[in-house]
């Protein structure tokens, strides 16, 4: 007897297979630096764990409506009108339990077995498994880094087919930190305009941006008929662990979605939406110093990268990651093995020097691996230092 075969053949997550490395590594008492987290190494702001102690104990632990606390439906509606001038109804919002999930649920509901989900790569891990295990095809649609990682529409006019259901798209980009502009969203939603499709787009990392401005695909009233938006505070408010996140969308498929999740997991933690409740109506603060440090954070990084001979990357301007290509140094020997891929190159790195990063496969890479700068500027130095001296000791990059 065996399980599910769309669940046995799922790759399982390239972050989580890495973590787990490293605890294992750390757990034998080894000194391991890890730049693999996906998330703010800072606490949740005190008034939204306030909210969060005062809801337990005014005995607000219930079920909620599915759909999530009108309240917070409210709060999310509120905030997405006002920032992009849309008019979404409180019963067009689902809260659900973090972004992933509200992303799932929409593939879920929009998904019928053979249809066809456009990603643009570098993607995020979760989506192309996300399509499969909805019975749906992923069809990947590159973005260079020679080019930015800009949006090539004439490959993505080619990915299109009758089977197209959606194009899962992503903004600011993980693992790039690319934001697209305005101009670039412009043009790709009139290059979908003619094409009867779903967008779903995942923008968790809407406020976590670098002198930039985020634009939601949600501003685009043309768009908001097929248009399933998700956000979530996990990132925003370092609130990973609390679980909450949103989409807003047709109340159709909103609702849809709402039955998929009632039969799956119902409504979302309820603690954790009144801190979420909190979150977005409470004093912004917290989350204006937390991006300005990941600014600095980034700056820094972004002065110890270009000591190290070799090594590409973009100047990420949102999200908290570098994604560097690292093919100057595929192809080298060592005394444990060849590196051929960014994976053999994080291990090598975890191995020999004690640091963590994420291969780029997962994300459909082959040359690049993922530093995530959510460590202070003293752990971040430490660590690149040992990527400095484990690459050095590969010896010289090969000219690219
Ligand atoms: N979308 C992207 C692009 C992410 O990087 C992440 C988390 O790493 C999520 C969604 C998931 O967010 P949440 O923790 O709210 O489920």
């Amino acid at each position: 007897m065996h399980v599910a075969k769309r669940v046995r053949e799922a790759a399982s997550s390239a972050t989580l297979a890495f973590t787990h490395r490293v605890v294992e590594l750390q757990r034998s008492g080894r000194d391991v630096i890890s730049f693999v987290a996906g998330e703010p190494d800072f606490e949740t702001p005190k008034h939204v764990k306030e909210a969060a102690i005062r809801a337990i104990q005014e005995g607000k632990t219930t079920y909620t409506q599915n759909t999530g606390i009108h309240e917070l439906r409210e709060a999310v509606a509120a905030r997405v009108n006002r920032n992009w001038g849309s008019a979404y109804h409180p019963d067009d919002v689902l809260i659900a339990s973090g972004a992933k999930h509200a992303i799932a649920n929409a593939v879920f509901a929009l998904c019928d077995s053979g249809d066809e989900v456009i990603i643009f790569s570098p993607y995020w891990v979760s989506y192309p498994e996300m399509v499969r295990l909805a019975g749906a095809t992923p069809v990947i649609v590159p973005t260079r880094f020679d080019r930015k990682f800009d949006l090539d529409l004439a490959a993505l006019e080619r990915a299109l087919s009758s089977r197209t259901k959606a194009v899962l798209f992503n903004n600011p980009v993980n693992p790039t930190g690319r934001v697209y502009t305005v101009e670039a969203l412009d043009a790709l939603v009139e290059r979908l305009r003619s094409h009867d499709l779903f967008v779903i787009s995942d923008e968790v990392y809407e406020r976590i941006v670098y002198g930039v401005r985020f634009h939601s695909l949600a501003a685009f009233p043309d768009l908001r008929d097929r248009l399933v938006v998700v956000s979530g505070v996990s990132k925003t408010y370092a609130m990973t662990g609390w679980r909450i996140g949103y989409a807003l969308g047709p109340r159709e498929v909103i609702s849809q979605m709402a039955k998929l999740q009632g039969h799956m997991t119902s409504n979302a933690c309820t603690v954790s939406q009144w801190a979420a409740l909190a979150a977005l109506t409470g004093p912004q603060d917290a989350v204006e110093k937390m991006v300005g440090e990941f600014r600095r954070r980034r700056d820094f990084c972004l002065e110890r990268l270009r000591e190290i001979p070799g090594l590409k990357y973009y100047l990420p301007e949102g999200a908290f990651y570098f994604f560097v290509d690292v093919s100057a140094y595929l192809g080298k020997r060592t005394g444990a093995g060849d590196i051929q891929t960014p994976f053999d190159l994080c291990m090598y790195l975890l191995e020999e020097q004690g640091l963590a990063l994420v291969p780029g496969e997962g994300f459909g890479s082959h040359t690049h691996v993922r530093i995530s700068y959510t460590a202070s500027l003293k752990t971040l130095a430490r660590g690149l230092a040992r990527l400095a001296s484990g690459l050095q000791n590969l010896g010289s990059p090969a000219a690219h």
